[in-house]
Order: structure tokens, then sequence, then C-alpha cells
């Protein structure tokens, strides 16, 4: 009799755990969702970490199921080779029970039966993990296959690789077993929670955390009221309270009963919206004032891959591959056009990180605040000094140096067009309309700059890509201490 159940992956099982709408969506209306830059960035990862786990847990016997659109093929073809007694590792093993399609990263014969592994890039073990684990058992021990032990390998982040590509101890591996099989009776529950999803109508689902989470959501934009000047979301703040909002009908920030708004900052955003006036406090002309001159804006670009590629490097450690800064020396105006400009990128592949520091301090010379926004330039330095301790002494005069810029925009400044972010891409078009990020070709943002940056030194980008993203790399760090600039000049 041919099973009129539809098919679900994992992935979607997982989806309905998280939002039955959103596997709903998924299903019948893929084309209203929008894929981040960030989303896709975690894919790739993902799959770099795949790839590496195949040469940790490979054999030079090992197989892998080779992707194919027509899945019952890779079932067979796993079938076959189990039931041909392989004692030797599988990957991407596929396997399906009462619709339930999962392609598991490795197995591993053991005597006994299989051991089976889940491959995470994450850097440790999450709730959702354990039910990602659990829904591979249920199916695998329901098509009769010995599973001695389910566990999941993730990245740790206290590996330090030392070059030659060896990647022995990049990857932890957790025991999951005796947890995967005390949530499995939920698993069912699940399967049937999605199943209803697929085949039903759209669920009626309120927005709130967990469209966030443990996966930002494609459908945010569809969920959430965006159709209006002030979206109740640019009141920032929890996201359950926020969706409570919109579950009251709220659906811009001006709607909110006051009354019902808390925390100071919610208060603040809802009063200067209200007023649609932006609001600038005095407290930032005489904070700024007071800085000395030569003021330095500095701005660091990273990388910070999960799978470490330069010697001396561990997982998802940011790592310093450009810079840019304006210095203002306090004969001009003000205004980033009329100051001196430096810059750092080197694209030939090296590691760049002792010339990038070396030319910094030479840059930032002796005396004079250094600008940045947010302490992460501060992290970037003391990773700098990890590095090169010979370097410490003038690195770490330039920490003593760095003037954090964000506290002073946050505590004085506020327009109602920032939606609750005060973010250098929220503030700088409300104070320079004609600086917005948005604007800039190509790169734009920090993931899209990491990744332009890996593009780059790769060796199979051709001549004229590199160029143009040499170009867009330069563009966009510049732009980051040419907005600092602006800001300081729009405050005092
Ligand atoms: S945005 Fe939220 S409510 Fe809408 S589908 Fe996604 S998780 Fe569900």
């Amino acid at each position: 009799m041919v099973s009129r159940k539809p098919y679900l992956s994992k992935s979607r099982v997982i989806s309905a755990w998280q939002c039955p709408k959103k596997l709903h969506l998924e299903k019948h209306n893929p084309e209203l969702g929008e894929v981040s830059e960030r989303t896709e960035s975690l894919f790739a990862t993902g799959h770099q970490v795949g790839d590496i786990s195949q040469r940790l847990y490979g054999t030079p016997d090992s197989v892998e199921i080779p992707f194919n659109r027509k899945m019952s093929m890779m079932v067979r073809e796993t079938r076959a080779l189990i039931d041909g007694g392989a004692d030797f590792p599988i990957f991407e093993a596929t396997f399906q029970h009462d619709g339930v399609l999962v392609r598991v990263d490795v197995l591993i014969p053991d005597g006994n039966g299989w051991r089976a592994i889940e491959v995470k890039a994450s850097t440790s073990v999450k709730d959702y993990h354990v039910l990602d684990c659990a829904i591979q058992d249920w199916v695998m021990r329901h098509v009769g296959l010995s599973v001695t032990s389910m566990s999941l390998a993730h990245i740790n982040n206290q590996f330090l690789y030392n070059g030659d590509g060896d990647y022995d101890g990049l990857l932890a591996e957790v025991d999951l077993t005796e947890r995967v099989r005390t949530v499995e009776p939920t698993v069912e529950m699940l399967i049937e929670k999605a199943r209803l999803a697929v085949t039903g109508p759209l669920p009626v689902v309120q927005v709130g955390a967990h469209c966030y989470k443990p996966y930002e959501c494609q459908f945010i934009n569809h969920c959430w009221p965006t159709d209006t000047e002030y979206p109740v979301a640019g009141l920032g703040g929890s996201k359950a309270k926020l969706g409570n909002y919109v579950a009251l009908g709220y659906r811009d920030v001006r709607d909110v009963d006051a009354d019902s708004i808390t925390a100071e900052t919610q208060q603040r955003i809802h009063r200067i919206t209200q007023s649609g006036n932006a609001e600038t406090l005095d407290g930032a002309r005489r904070t700024l004032n007071a800085l000395p001159y030569p003021r330095y804006y500095l701005d660091f670009e990273t990388i910070g891959p999960a799978v470490p590629f330069w010697k001396g490097t561990r997982p998802y450690a940011p790592i310093p591959i450009q810079w840019s800064c304006h210095i203002d020396d306090g004969a001009g105006d003000g205004s980033y056009e009329n100051m001196q400009h430096a810059e750092f990128l080197d694209l030939s592949g090296e590691p760049p990180m002792r010339a990038l520091a070396e030319k910094m301090i030479r840059c930032l010379g002796a005396a004079g605040p250094v600008l940045m926004y947010t302490n992460y330039e501060e992290q970037v330095i003391e990773s700098l000094i990890a590095l090169f301790p010979d370097l410490q002494e003038p690195l770490k005069s330039i920490v003593d140096r760095l003037f954090d810029l964000h506290p002073v925009v946050k505590a004085n400044y506020y327009h109602p067009k920032m939606l609750g972010s005060w973010s250098i891409k929220a503030v700088l078009p409300t104070i320079a309309p004609h600086m917005n990020y948005a604007l800039l070709d190509g790169i734009k943002e920090g993931t899209a700059a990491s990744e332009g940056f890996i593009e780059a030194i790769a060796p199979d980008t051709s001549a004229e890509r590199k160029v143009e993203l040499e170009q867009q790399l330069l563009r966009y760090c510049r732009f980051d201490t040419q907005a600092m600039a602006a800001i300081v000049r729009f405050l005092e």
C-alpha cells in the first residue's frame, strides 16, 4: 500500500518544533521568506565543518552517499552498503521511516552496531541539538539499525591550529545517547505536529521570541508588522514583549500604550518616536569637545573562520585583516573630507596580522584619542597582543587611548528612524542622509566583508574579481571611519 503521508526531512521537523507556521510557509510559500546574508554564511560554515569532519573520521575505504534529488535512491544505496556488511565509515547515510528522512553525518561500525555522529559548527551542545539527534536515532532504530551511540561533534574553540592541515582536535565529541533516548518519546508527537503543519491550513501563530531562536526565521518580514512608518519591533527590547504588543494589535511604535512600557530605553524610544523629532542632548557635545587632537578614527574588519587556516589561530577567534583610520589634526572643520586617511589591506593570502599591527602602531603615533564604535576594536587589539607579545607595549598604549563613541551616542541621541538601534548603520542616515550603508556597491556589512576577504585570497579567484573585492573592502572599511567622523561632527 502506498503511504499518503508527506515526506519530512529532519530539518522540516525541526522547523515545526520552532514554529509550525514556519514549516507551513517553507512548504507552500517559500517565496515569502528572505534568507539573510548571515544565515547563508552559517550554511557555508556548516559545509566547511562537514568537509573537515569527513577528513577526521574518514578512512581510506570510507564512503559518502552522494546527494541525489531522488531520496529513495540514497536510501537504497545506504541499505545496500549496510546489508552488504560494510565495515567502514559511511558519510551522509540516508534512512527513511514512516515518511521521515534523515541523513546522518557520520556512521562508524564498532563491532556491535553503528556509532552515529551529528556534526555541528557550534561551539557547544544546545538543547535543540539533542532533538536533532533524537530524530535521527528514532529513524535509524525503526529501520532496524543497531545504533550503539548517538553523539554530537562540535567545534572545540580552544583548538590551536598548528598548520600543515592538521585538524586533529578541532571537533569535540559529546555522547548524547542517554539524553536522546530520554527525549525520544516526544519525537513521534513532533512528527505529527510537522505533518499537520504541512498538510493542514496555515497555522495561527503569534510572533515572539521563537522567531529568532534557535534560528532567525526567514519569514520575519512577512509575519511581523512592517507596513507602518515605525513598525512596533522598532521599540526594541524583549522579543517576547514585542510579540505581545503585536498580539494586542499594535503595529506601530506610536500605537503602544505608554503605561505598558517599563524599561527606560523603551520609554525613551516611545516618547521620541511619538514626538516625531530627533532628540540630541548636550552631553554629547560636552564630552566630544573635551577630546584633544589629533583624533584618530579607527575601524577593523576581521575574519573568524570556524576552520582556521593560518597557523597559530583558533576557531572563530576574530583575526584582523584590514583597518581604516581617519586622522583629524584639529586644523580643519572636522569633516572627513579634510582629514588624512590611512588604511591597511593585504590580499596576498599570507597571514597579514603582523604587518597590520606594525603599520597601525606607526599610523596612530604616540598620543591622541583613538575613537571606535563599540569596544570591538579593543578586543581585536587584545587578540593582536596575544599573537605578538613583543608588540605588547605599543599595542597596550593604543588600548589605553581608545574612546568608545557608541555609549556617548546612545546616551545623547535618538532619531525615530533608528528603529530601536544605535548601530552605526542605523545612526548614520539620520544625521547624514547622503551617507547610507545600503547605498554602497557590493560589500555593505561585516559578514560580507569577511566573506569578500576570504574569496579574494582564494587561489582560484580571478584577478579581475580580486580587484573588484579589494575596492569594495577598502570602500566599506573607509566608510566606517568616515561615518564615525560624520557622527562626531554632527554631535559637536
Ligand atoms: S516569523 Fe515567527 S511566527 Fe512567522 S513563521 Fe517565523 S517563527 Fe513563525
